[in-house]
C-alpha cells in the first residue's frame, strides 16, 4: 500500500491508544492548541483519571504555550470512535509486544488511511512491529519522557519510515511544546535514555567500587550540576526494580556492561528496598515517601 501524508492536520484530531500514566500526559500535550484530542483505553475508568488529569492541567499548561489555548478532550473506550478522522495515533498501552502488535493490527484497519501511526514504547523499537501493518511508511516510534515537565522526544524510523513522515513531525510537534529529536539509526534507548543509563551505571560503579556513597554522588552531582536532585534519589524515584530491568535490557544487547552496577541493584532489591514506592531504598522516605 502506498501511503500519502495526512492533509488538514490542524483540523483533525491525534488520537492517544491507552489512558495510562505516559498516555494522559501525551493527550494533554496534543490539546493544547485548541483541537480535538482523544484517548481510548478498555478501561472507563481509566479514561475518567486520565480526562480529570487533562482537565486540571490544561490551563496552566496550554498558557506556558504562545499562541496556546486548550482543546477539547474526548475519552472512550470505542476505538473506532477514538480514531474518527484522526492524522496522528500515539500508542501508549503496557510494555508488551504481543499486545502492541494486536494494537497495531486495529489501527492500522481502522485509522484513516492517511494517519501517522506511532508508539510510546520505551523498549521496542517499531522495526518489530512492521509485520502489524501494511503501510510501513506510516509507522515509527515518538517516544516520550515525562510531560508536561519533560518535554524532549525522540523520533525513530521503523526502517520504512516516509522521510516527509519524520519531516512533519519535526516541524509540528514543537507548536505543541514538544521538542522531537531525530535518533538517525535503530538505538535501543533512544537518545536521552541512553545517555541517561551511562550516568546510572557509572554512579552505581563508583559505590559498589567503594570509591563514594550515594549521598556524596547526590551532593556532587548537585554542586556542579546545580540540579534538585542526583542520580541515587532519582533511581529511587523510578523504582531500583525498574532501574534493574532496564540495565538488564541494555546488558543483553551489550554484553561488555559491567556487571557491579546489576549486583548493588540486586541486592536492594532482594531485600525489598524499592526506592520511594516502599519506602527505602537508597533513601529511608517513611511509610509515605
Ligand atoms: P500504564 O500501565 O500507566 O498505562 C497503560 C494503559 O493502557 C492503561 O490505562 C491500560 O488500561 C491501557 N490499556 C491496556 N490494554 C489496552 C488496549 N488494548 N487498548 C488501549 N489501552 C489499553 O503504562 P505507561 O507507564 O503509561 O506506559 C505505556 C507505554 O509508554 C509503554 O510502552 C511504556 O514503555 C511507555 N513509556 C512509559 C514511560 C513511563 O515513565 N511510565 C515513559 C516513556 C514511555
Amino acid at each position: 500500500m502506498s501511503f500519502t501524508l495526512p492533509t488538514a492536520p490542524e483540523n483533525r484530531p491525534v488520537t492517544v491508544v491507552g489512558a495510562g500514566t505516559l498516555g494522559r500526559r501525551i493527550a494533554l500535550m496534543f490539546a493544547t492548541r485548541g483541537g480535538p484530542v482523544r484517548v481510548h483505553d478498555p478501561a472507563a475508568e481509566a479514561g475518567d483519571a486520565a480526562r480529570a488529569y487533562i482537565e486540571k492541567e490544561l490551563p496552566a499548561v496550554a498558557a506556558r504555550l504562545a499562541g496556546g489555548r486548550p482543546g477539547t478532550v474526548e475519552t472512550t473506550t470505542d476505538l473506532a470512535r477514538a480514531l474518527d478522522d484522526a492524522w496522528l495515533v500515539v500508542e501508549a498501552v503496557p510494555e508488551r509486544l504481543d499486545l502492541k502488535r494486536k494494537i497495531f493490527e486495529e489501527l492500522d484497519r481502522e485509522a484513516p488511511a492517511d494517519a501517522i501511526l506511532a508508539s510510546n514504547s520505551s523498549s521496542y523499537a517499531t522495526s518489530r512491529l512492521v509485520g502489524s501493518v501494511r503501510s510501513p511508511e506510516r509507522l515509527l516510534n515518538i517516544h516520550f519522557y515525562m510531560p508536561p515537565r519533560q518535554n524532549a522526544v525522540d523520533l525513530m524510523s521503523c526502517g520504512h519510515t516516509d522521510r516527509a513522515v519524520l519531516d512533519l513531525l519535526l516541524s509540528t510537534l514543537p507548536d505543541y511544546g514538544i521538542q522531537p529529536f531525530e535518533a538517525h539509526r535503530e538505538s535501543t534507548g533512544f537518545i536521552f535514555n541512553r545517555v541517561w543509563a551511562a550516568i546510572k551505571r557509572e554512579s552505581l560503579a563508583v559505590v559498589a567500587e567503594g570509591v563514594s556513597t550515594p549521598e556524596d554522588v547526590d551532593r556532587m552531582w548537585q554542586v556542579n550540576m546545580g540540579t534538585a536532585a542526583g542520580p541515587f534519589r532519582m533511581m529511587d524515584a523510578v523504582g531500583l526494580d525498574v532501574v534493574l530491568d532496564i540495565e538488564n535490557h541494555y546488558a543483553a544487547e551489550n554484553p561488555h556492561l559491567p556487571q557491579g552496577p546489576r549486583t548493588l541493584l540486586h541486592r536492594y532489591v532482594d531485600e525489598g528496598r524499592l526506592g520511594v514506592k516502599t519506602g527505602r531504598g537508597f533513601y529511608e522516605y517513611g511509610p509515605t515517601g
